[in-house]
Parts: C-alpha cells; structure tokens; sequence
C-alpha cells in the first residue's frame, strides 16, 4: 500500500458488533480473561496495551516500513525509553545541534549513567575518531533543529553497520511522508508524534518504529511496559484521526514553504534562509537524495540582533508566536529566548513552523513584520 492508504487502513480496523467504520475509543484498563486465563481480545491491562494504541503502531509500523512501533506519551519519553534501555556506562554520539530537550536529558538524567560526544554528523568523516571501545549508539536527527541542517542517513548506516552501533534516527522534522530512515538503514526512527503526525497542536506523543524485532527492542518495549509513559486511548483516536490526512498536509507545507524560503532569501532585512529545499543549503544534494520533499520548517537569521529579531516575531499578526511545529496554523519562534542562556542557537535567528492557510497571506504578515526592523 502506498501511505496516502495505509495512513488510512493499516490500522487494522477490528468488525465491532455495531459496525463502525472508525475505531471507537476504548477506555477499559483491563481486559477479560477466558477460562484457560488467556486474553482473547489481544489485550490484559492498558499500561501494557491497548487497542487505540495498537492501531496507532500498526499505522507507524506501515507509514515507516517497520517491524514494530511502540507509541509513547511524549517524543520526550520516546527518545528517554533508548537511553533507558542501553546498558549502563554505553558512549552515544549525537548531533550538536540535538534537539535540546534530549540534550538536556543525556546531560541531567543520564550524565551518571552514560557518556556522550556532541559532534556535527554532516561530516561524516570525522565520525569514526569518535568511536570508543563503548560507544552503542549513534543519535541523528535530519532536518535538524533549528538550523535545518541534513544528515546523509545512508551514509551513516553504514558506518553505524561497519561498527556494529544502533542507529536511531530522529525523524520529526520529515515526518513519516517525506523520509523514511528504516528503508536508507537506520534502526530505529523516532517520531514526535506532537508535531506533523498530530498536525493540529492539540495532542502531545511520541513514537519509536525498529527496523528489527531484536533484543534490543524488548528492552525498549519493557521500558515502556514497565515505565508506562503510554499515550491515552484518547490521543491515539486523536493521531489515528489526523494520520489520516497526513500525506496532504505535508504537501501543503512543502509547498508553502518552499515558496516563503525563495521569497525570504532575496529579502534585504534577511541575511540567510536555512531551507533544505533551497540550492543554497550547504546540504540540499543530500536532502535531495533521501527525501521525497523538504518539509514545513525553515529558519532565518534576520539583520541585526536579538532585539530585531524579536521585534519581527512581536509584530506579526497570522503567524502565532509561540514554540512548537507542525500544526495547521503557521508558528514563529525567537528559538534562542526559547533554549535558555547556555544555546548555541544564534540571537537572530527566528524559527518558522509553516501552516497551511493561503502563503500570500504568511508572505503579507511578515513583510509587515520585517518592516518594523
Ligand atoms: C518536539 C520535538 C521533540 C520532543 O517531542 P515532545 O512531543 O515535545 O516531547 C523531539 N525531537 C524533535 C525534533 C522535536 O521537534
């Protein structure tokens, strides 16, 4: 099935006795056992499973090529369920530019347990000289955050291969339409569910795919059995609802954004768009390659400082300010004020998470905004 389809079918829809052609929200905790003390409906207690929650993993699975899925209550507690499950005193290496919330992760909750380098995965040439006698792991996330820089994730498979490291790939920023990094060699691909999968800023998750059904897995699966950081039955009618229409929204912000990023790159307040879609982009060759469009996000370095910067983000009037991405209604970000004192996120840069209302519309509210610099 093409994923327009199994975004819609590869649920798995159960015949209820009253017919529905949508999957009705199942709130029961428990489930009934049969004579011989089995579980004929599939499920026992729903921190470990629950059908809304299977339905959502069997989409994923389909949408990324996978072998499994589990569904999380956050990305968050997505990507904390690998790091839970590696074995004390393992070495990962992650991007620099990491999404600052796992950042943040490894280097509270994790620093006694395990080490890290934060190295730039675009070259990859330098990679292997950080590979130790206990290096597992290795984090990518492409298109990253906020700088929108792309890893070759082929390329890195099979470093990652040659090494015998996992590779998890966060994939957010692509969503499951645009990049598929199971099918280019990853092994694991982590999803904020929050962002394109939900689509309408109103339901928080996270998922996980493999590429294998491994021991490595279960671990990842006991973690979030035992852990329980379980989406509701509700948030997953919620993602199973917006799934649906997942294909076509991203068209509309592929198309929206590549439209503002050629029109912001020749604008005299601007000094530079970072958009993997734009021939500029210092990796537009490789995004080329492993995706089938560019997606939603750009960033942009206004000129000037902080100050101008958050002047254009306190002047626009369609553009929400606020943090966040993917969602039907476009988002504006001074990213930095957002990562705290200690970013590495430059002061002018602002960060566009771009909707699907008419772009000349987005295209009219920041000229008024860039006009107040
Ligand atoms: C938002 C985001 C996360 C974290 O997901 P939450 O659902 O907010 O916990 C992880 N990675 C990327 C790239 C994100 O944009």
């Amino acid at each position: 099935m093409k994923p327009e389809t199994s975004a819609i079918h590869a649920l798995n829809l159960v015949k209820s006795a009253t017919g529905d052609v949508t999957m009705p929200i199942s709130l029961s905790t428990t489930f009934l056992r049969d004579e011989t003390g089995g579980y004929p409906g599939g499920h026992m207690y729903s921190r470990v499973s629950n059908p809304n929650r299977s339905a959502l993993e069997n989409v994923i699975t389909a949408l990324e090529f996978g072998a499994d899925t589990c569904a999380f209550s956050s990305g968050n507690t997505a990507g904390m369920s690998i790091f839970q499950a590696l074995k004390p005193g393992s070495h990962i290496i992650a991007p620099d530019d990491m999404y600052w919330g796992f950042k943040k992760q490894l280097q509270s909750i994790f620093a006694a347990t395990l080490t890290f380098d934060f190295i730039d995965l675009t070259d990859l040439s330098v990679l292997t000289s950080y590979i130790k006698a206990n290096t597992v792991m290795i984090w990518a996330e492409t298109p990253s955050n906020p700088l929108l820089k792309i890893t070759d994730i082929e390329a890195l498979a099979k470093i990652c291969k040659a090494n015998n490291l996992i590779f998890a790939c966060d994939s957010t920023f692509a969503s499951p339409i645009l990049q598929n990094p199971i099918l280019l060699g990853a092994d694991i691909v982590m999803h904020s569910t929050t962002k394109y999968i939900g689509g309408h800023s109103d339901v928080l998750g996270g998922s996980l795919t493999t590429a294998h059904q491994n021991e490595f897995w279960e671990k990842i699966r006991n973690v979030q059995q035992i852990g329980g950081a379980v989406p509701s039955p509700f948030d997953c009618f919620l993602l199973l609802r917006s799934i649906k229409t997942l294909a076509y929204r991203m068209k509309g912000h592929c198309e929206n954004a590549m439209i503002l990023a050629k029109h912001l790159e020749k604008h005299p307040k601007i000094d530079a768009v970072y958009y993997p879609g734009l021939a500029s982009h210092p990796q537009h060759e490789i995004a080329k390659k492993q995706m089938k469009d560019f997606g939603g996000m750009l960033s942009i370095l206004v000129k000037g400082d902080a100050s101008a910067a958050r002047k254009v983000v306190n002047s626009v009037k369609i553009f929400a300010q606020a943090t966040s991405l993917g969602g039907v209604e476009s988002l504006i970000e001074h990213r930095a004020s957002v990562e705290g004192p200690d970013t590495k996120t430059p002061q002018n840069l602002i960060r566009v998470s771009v909707g699907l209302e008419h772009i000349d519309d987005l295209i009219a509210d920041l000229e008024q905004a860039l006009a107040h610099i």
